[in-house]
């Protein structure tokens, strides 16, 4: 392995193996070994070699992911993509770019804007997070309700699969109905079927002006009939953040001032994009929806400044989770819209009965909100609380008629839970098109399935 790479990039040290252990999550197992290889033909050898000799195997983009997706769990070698970091190329006319995996999202949609286009894919982590990484999890974002996630971006895959072999799926045209949509499949399959080695991706023409809006009810039901009321209109906002009071809570007490008038049960952050016709008409819609549903408050932003400040309390909601000390255990599940409140009405339930801090945030017009469970990680009774909380809220986001997963992916720390969501039948069956592209079963072991 070191002769493919050469003695420069491999990493043995026990900090390195430290390091490419964890991801978000913060647990996992440290590789044995890894790697940092510059292109295709060196994955290709390490895929070989690792195929023959049965060495798991385990691709690892920024380690940004929240389910331990890039984390070995057996030890084995570590592949990191961050050398192939190229934008090979953006194609103006054709609205595509082409990029090695290890590009930074936030790099390619700077790259991209300044030549008037638009990659929508957003997650929060878009500073340090890769395309990789982003394929293999199908990361969303804020943007998503508008623009969806990153599937509906990604045209054509090169990638290696596990025994060494490389394939080249889908291709630059916008149609293709050729056989099975293996590059669909590859899209979200958290590095468990090939290692994707280069990403064609569609662009749109970057959406001239945008408008903010942010908006406080009483309570969630509020918020979600403004919601509702707005998409009655059939006004598509790009984003439709929705904040609970607990979030609310945290963040005052972080920046030790009242983000909203004590009462504010929910807060929502809209934002519309498009002509400076269609958003002044739209603003004002959403602003109306808002107002007839009995908002608090209701607050345009005028320029930057003000649209960075009405952005505040979203920004900070991690960091002020994280400023608290507690361990934020945190799952992004997903209902249909119109249940969110039900949703809402669960973690009520769960708040009681396990007693939790639960804050929850998230992406209102997809109905994915991130649950965050806030416990001592040196109370033992609370991880078990913790833990038995965890299954009740799968169990009822299931019945909401939703999913364990809108964006994070299962990896290893999910893994136990999908028989909740997928049938014995479905699962066989993804079972069986995992040994069909990984028969030595070395590529991410212990991921996904139970
Ligand atoms: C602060 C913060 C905010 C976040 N916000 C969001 C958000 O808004 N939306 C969202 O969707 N996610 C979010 N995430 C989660 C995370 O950033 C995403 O899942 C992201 O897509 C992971 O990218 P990565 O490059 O860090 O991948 P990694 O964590 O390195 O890997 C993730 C998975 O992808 C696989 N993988 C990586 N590269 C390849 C490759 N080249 N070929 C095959 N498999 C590969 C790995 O094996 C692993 O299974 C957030 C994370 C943090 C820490």
């Amino acid at each position: 392995l070191s002769d493919v790479v050469g003695a420069d990039h491999v990493r043995t040290d026990a900090a390195s193996l430290q390091r490419y252990g964890q991801d978000a999550l913060g647990i996992g197992h440290p590789p044995d070994l890894v790697l940092l290889p510059a292109n295709t033909r060196e994955i290709a050898a390490i895929a070989r070699l690792c195929h023959e000799h049965r060495i798991p195997l385990v691709a690892r983009g920024a380690g940004t992911g929240y389910t331990g997706g890039a984390v070995p769990t057996r030890g084995g070698v570590v592949v990191s993509m961050e050398r192939l970091n190229r934008i090979i190329e953006i194609d103006e006319a054709n609205l595509l770019a082409v990029v090695e995996p290890g590009v930074v999202t936030g790099d390619l949609q700077r790259a991209v804007e300044s030549v008037g286009l638009f990659y929508p894919p957003d997650p929060a982590s878009l500073e340090t997070s890769s395309i990789g990484g982003n394929v293999a999890e199908c990361a969303g974002g804020p943007r998503g309700f508008k623009y969806g996630n990153t599937r509906r971006y990604v045209l054509a895959l090169e990638a290696v699969l596990p025994s060494g072999e490389v394939i080249e799926t889908g291709s630059k045209a916008v149609k293709n109905v050729v056989g099975y949509d293996l590059t669909q499949l590859l899209v979200g399959s958290e590095g468990t079927l090939a290692i994707v080695t280069k990403v064609t991706l569609r662009l749109i023409p970057k959406p001239p002006v945008r408008a903010t809006l942010m908006a406080l009810f009483t309570d969630i039901q509020a918020a979600v009939d403004a919601v509702t009321g707005l998409i009655g209109r059939r006004i598509v906002p790009v984003t439709l953040e929705l904040i609970d009071a607990e979030a609310l809570i945290a963040v005052s007490a972080h920046v030790g001032r009242e983000m909203a008038p004590s009462g504010t049960g929910a807060m929502l952050l809209v934002e519309v994009d498009g002509t400076q016709v269609a958003v002044d008409e739209e603003i004002d819609q959403v602003a109306h929806a808002c107002r007839d549903v009995g908002a608090i408050r209701v607050v345009p932003a005028a320029d930057d400044e003000e649209r960075d400040r009405l952005w505040t309390t979203r920004r900070l909601i991690s960091m002020a989770l994280r400023s608290t000390g507690l361990l934020k255990i945190n799952h992004d599940v997903v209902v249909p819209r119109g249940r969110v409140p039900e949703l809402f009405s669960v973690l009520d339930e769960l708040r009681e009965e396990y007693r939790l801090k639960i804050v929850a945030f998230g992406h209102a017009g997809d109905g994915n909100i991130h649950v965050n469970l806030m416990i001592d990680p040196n109370d033992p009774d609370q991880r078990t609380r913790a833990k038995a909380a965890e299954r009740v809220l799968f169990e009822r986001v299931v019945a909401l008629e939703g999913s364990i997963s809108g964006e994070h992916g299962i990896g290893f720390a999910k893994a136990p839970y999908l028989p909740i969501e997928l049938s014995p039948e479905e699962i066989a069956l993804m079972k069986r098109v995992k040994g069909a592209f990984d028969p030595n079963g070395i590529l991410n072991p212990g991921k996904i399935f139970p």
